[in-house]
């Protein structure tokens, strides 16, 4: 059988992602790198991977069977994914929850020619939002809950580093074991934002710069930080270097609910990762093989991974899977 054609359009963070988890599935393969900076000035990470300038996807369209998008959400996504899922079959992580609606309903009219777009990969959007679906679905009477963390938040990280006299900073997202506990016990507790999670940031001082000062401007931010009981940690340079570059995050999505009065049912599913954006191109790349799957069968258009049956997402003919997983 023939191998699946992958292009990896941005070389950030899930794109170098997107190529490491290539290099372990054996029945894709790279056609290269395209990025709107100048090629000869990025390394990629593997000796063997091509970077182009994002022109030299003029032509492709026959020689590529899936794009995986990997620009940002904010001001990346909503411009380039219509152009390119008119020409090209797409996976992405749009997350911007709240424009969803929007971006698939222009995911879904770029795409209906001829190609398939698959919207909101990832882990959340993605991964919890398939597992918060089977729990609502199966327990339609209960709760769900989502916890994040531990966790890097860029969001919240770059609202720290935006304070005037810090240097260098990052903030991570703490889950309540307490909450957790209560969650999972089927006592169906009713949280609050601050009961959920605490904020917990590490940042590096310019000279001269107020600590008390900053460390109140902080705790006190709108929407990011003044919902949260938040700490506060001065660092040294080196110390910030050596110990906060990784991307770790994850999770849990609990539904805790009830079959008949007083029988109680919790289903829980979590990730604990070492680096969010490897772990994001991970399921990227497992749902490109389900893009080019929907193309071959003509089922054009926009799905998100809700619409996607699982099978289509293993290297495994239906027929090996029914007979190793059931
Ligand atoms: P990055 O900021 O690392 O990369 C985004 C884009 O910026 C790249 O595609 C690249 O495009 C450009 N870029 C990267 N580095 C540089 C640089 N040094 N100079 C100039 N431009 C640069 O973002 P991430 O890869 O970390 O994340 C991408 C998106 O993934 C996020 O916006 C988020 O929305 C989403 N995401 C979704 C998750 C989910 O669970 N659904 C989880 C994690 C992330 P180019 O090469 O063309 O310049």
């Amino acid at each position: 059988t023939q191998r699946i054609r992958v292009g990896i359009v941005g070389y950030g963070n899930l794109g170098r992602g997107v190529e490491a988890s290539l290099a372990l599935n054996p029945d894709l393969e790279l056609v290269g790198v395209f990025t709107r900076r100048d090629p000869a000035t990025l390394t990629p990470a593997r000796p063997e991977t091509r970077v182009f300038g994002i022109d030299a996807l003029d032509g492709l369209e026959d020689q590529i069977d899936v794009l995986i998008l990997c620009g940002g959400s904010k001001d990346d996504l909503p411009i380039h994914g219509p152009e390119l899922a008119a020409r090209f079959s797409t996976v992405d992580s749009f997350d911007t929850h709240a424009r969803v609606p929007e971006y698939f309903e222009a995911m879904n009219a770029a795409a209906s020619g001829e190609r398939v777009a698959i919207i909101s990969v990832g882990w959340d959007p993605g991964l919890f939002s398939i597992n918060r679906l089977y729990g609502e679905a199966i327990l339609p009477e209960g709760d769900t809950h989502t916890f994040w963390g531990r966790g890097l938040s860029q969001g919240h990280s770059d609202a720290i580093r935006r304070v005037p006299g810090v240097a260098a900073g990052v903030q991570y997202t703490i889950p309540s074991e307490d909450a957790i506990a209560r969650v999972r016990s089927g006592e169906r507790p009713a949280l609050s934002t601050r009961d959920k999670h605490a904020r917990e940031c590490f940042i590096v001082l310019e000279e001269g710069a107020n600590e008390d000062e900053i460390r109140e401007t902080i705790v006190s931010m709108p929407h990011y930080f003044d919902e949260y009981n938040t700490t506060v940690n001065v660092i040294t340079a080196e110390e910030f270097a050596r110990e906060h570059s990784a991307m770790p995050h994850g999770g849990f999505v609990i539904r805790s609910g009830e079959s008949s009065p007083g029988t109680a049912q919790v289903i829980e599913y979590q990730l604990t990762l070492a680096s969010n954006p490897e772990f994001t191109a991970s399921v990227l790349v497992a749902y490109a093989r389900a893009a080019a799957r929907l193309g071959a069968r003509g089922q054009f258009g926009a799905h998100s991974v809700l619409d996607i049956a699982p099978a289509l997402l293993s290297p495994e003919t239906p027929e090996a899977l029914r007979a190793r997983l059931l």
